[in-house]
């Protein structure tokens, strides 16, 4: 039987056609019309209103929004810690100091209070970076509102939230910058690629400065500032822009795999990854955690985990190793960064809920390819590491 994928490229042949344009016209070099193409079309998929930029990935855009920022050498930015690392390693590309915010249980995304706290702490602190975890939209109010009195730039990683709406706005709107990834788990992807969202066209200019080798105007190579090689190529925005035409489609299967392993979970001690009333996310991965009085006992070193079974009871990594028995991959939830060894140093604000979310939680297969009864057959096995048959 054929592997069950979390998350994997869909194609739909479209995607060829503007490849096929670029090579026709042997335009194969980064920028060109696929890239101005991709981007229009975003910012109007996106609602308007905004200077989009493409680029070779999601990180990339993030480093440009942290400079856009003008985070500098010792400064203190307030981040997501429950959060892929690309979130926050840009943040040292340019030697700023991650201070890590907790989780809030409603969307387990940045806790308002905890950000709050960090401030207080902080109180010099001019950047946040929020990431929108597995495609769900955080409390936006809350935290728009606390940067703003704080007078603080927000940087909304919305890599995993293309198309999920807080109050019928599109992510990636609330932030000074947004960024979105392309990367090939993503909801639509072109392989690889990102995308800065800027509010200003002189910053979108300055991206684009930068993301090409910070070259002057000069009939030389005259450089008085440090460049890099972020621009998204032409051929690559091609395959964006047909994955563009499906993301509504992209979206709704993902809602209906959410939504069938709601249902066929519910008579277990599980709970299906939250989100508030009065956001829609795009359900880009569902996610399941286990109660905490029916976890078996499960340990975790750095780069291992034992656990032991318990009738009635499981947990994330012996789910995930049954599952894998079966040809199914599944994952654990971001190990949150204060827990990184790399970020040992960097201080943590909260209780430790996004701690708990990492016990607890596992990744389940969310590829919109996956047929009904490929999902049955993951709810089966859920149903059996607890004891069901
Ligand atoms: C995927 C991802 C990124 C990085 O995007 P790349 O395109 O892979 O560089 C950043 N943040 C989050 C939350 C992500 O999931």
């Amino acid at each position: 039987m054929e592997r069950i994928l979390l998350a994997s490229p869909t194609m739909h042949g479209e995607e060829n056609n503007y490849i096929k344009e670029a090579f026709d016209r042997n335009w194969i070099a980064p920028l060109g019309f696929n890239c101005d193409g991709f981007e229009d079309e975003m910012t109007e998929y996106l609602g308007g209103n905004m200077h989009a930029f493409a680029t070779v990935s999601g990180t990339s855009a993030i480093h440009l929004a942290v400079k856009l920022a003008g985070v500098r050498p010792g400064d203190y930015v307030l981040c997501s810690d429950l959060t892929f690392s690309a979130t926050v390693n840009p943040v040292s590309y340019e030697g700023g100091i991650q201070v890590f915010i907790d989780s809030e249980k409603e969307t387990w995304n940045m806790s308002p209070e905890a950000l709050e706290e960090g401030f207080s702490k902080y109180p010099d602190a001019k950047v946040v970076v929020l990431a929108h975890l597995y495609g769900t939209p955080a409390k936006l109010d809350e935290i728009t509102e606390i940067c703003r009195k704080h007078d603080a730039i927000l940087i909304e990683d919305a890599a995993e939230a293309l198309g999920a709406e807080y109050k019928g706005i599109k992510c990636g709107h609330f932030g000074n910058y947004g960024i979105l990834s392309f990367n090939g788990n993503k909801i639509i992807t072109t392989s690889g690629g990102g995308m800065l969202l800027s509010r200003t066209k002189e910053d979108r200019d300055k991206a684009l400065f930068w993301s090409t080798q910070a070259r002057e105007n000069a009939p030389w190579y005259q450089h008085t500032e440090l460049g890099y090689n972020y621009r998204m190529s032409n051929v690559v925005a091609g395959i964006g822009r047909g994955q563009l035409k499906h993301i509504e489609e992209h979206k709704q299967l993902k809602k209906e795999i959410y939504q069938r392993y709601k249902e066929g979970f519910k008579d277990l001690p599980v709970q299906m990854n939250p989100y508030a009333e009065d956001s829609m996310p795009n359900f880009w991965l569902s996610v399941l955690t286990v109660n905490e009085e029916y976890m078996c006992r499960q340990e975790r070193t750095d780069n291992c985990t034992t656990w032991v079974h318990e009738p009635g009871k499981s947990c994330p990594d012996e789910i995930e190793s049954i599952l894998s028995e079966n040809n199914i991959e599944s994952r654990p939830v971001w190990k949150p960064m204060h827990m990184q060894s790399y970020y040992a140093d960097r201080d943590f604000i909260g209780s430790g809920f996004s701690e708990e979310i990492f016990k607890r939680g596992l990744c389940l297969p969310s590829d919109i390819k996956m047929t009904k009864e490929d999902q049955d057959r993951v709810i089966g096995i859920v149903k059996k590491c607890f004891g069901g048959n």
